[in-house]
């Protein structure tokens, strides 16, 4: 909550109050969500948002003390939508895009998500801790919610075992059979595939080479 200290001075921010609302995982929305929203708040708030807040929530900013308990009650009775943590708790919970519309997921980053927000709904709800506290969810080391520089606990992605190599995959791409990059640079010619420079020379941990006729990765130091 915020108050003004000077409320005769500047009567209409004498109260100005922030809402926070536990987003949808990935922030998935449909029109009539994003349009109740703003009648809401248009009707008991200033009509400002913030999508998003750098924890995730919908943000609505400025509202009066009394107009608090009405929110809450539409919120949660009729927009079935909960609201979010703030002050010295768990902070909503946050999740990339994930397999929902990523290639690179490997975990149900919202499904996650939404597992840890409901078994921590105390912690979220109720502010115990000395400070906040922020779970976040990349569902692989791209990083898409940046867990490691905006959360306290971070959860990404990896992979479980050793990388799988189609060796018959790896020759047709030598032998030019399968064009490199899906074809993305076709338009010039670029010579022939080099799978030396394009491809183990870029390694940064220069984890792979070939080793007769095979391609080779040191598991323990790919990237
Ligand atoms: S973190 Fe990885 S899985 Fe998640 S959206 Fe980004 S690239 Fe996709």
């Amino acid at each position: 909550g915020r108050y003004s200290d000077l409320p005769e001075r500047f009567p209409s921010i004498a109260h100005f109050h922030s809402v926070r609302l536990n987003q949808p995982a990935s922030k998935f929305y449909n029109t009539d969500f994003l349009k109740s929203l703003c009648d809401l708040w248009n009707y008991r708030g200033s009509g400002m948002l913030n999508l998003h807040g750098s924890t995730g929530d919908i943000i609505l900013l400025g509202t009066t003390t009394e107009q608090l308990e009405p929110i809450f009650f539409e919120v949660t009775h009729v927009m079935d939508q909960d609201i979010g943590g703030s002050g010295s708790n768990l902070r909503t919970p946050s999740c990339c895009i994930g397999k929902a519309r990523c290639e690179w997921a490997l975990y149900d980053t919202q499904e996650m998500c939404y597992e840890m927000t409901n078994y921590y709904q105390d912690e979220l709800h109720r502010p115990a801790f000395p400070y906040k506290f922020k779970f976040k969810f990349d569902g692989c080391p791209n990083g898409c919610v940046a867990s490691i520089a905006r959360s306290d606990m971070s959860f990404i992605g990896t992979w479980r075992d050793d990388i799988r190599i189609d060796q018959a995959a790896v020759q047709a791409y030598i032998n030019g059979e399968y064009a490199p990059n899906a074809g993305a640079h076709a338009g010039k010619d670029w010579g022939k595939f080099d799978i030396k420079k394009e491809v183990l020379d870029l390694c940064p941990t220069k984890c792979m080479w070939m080793e007769g006729g095979e391609l080779k990765i040191d598991n323990a130091e790919c990237t």
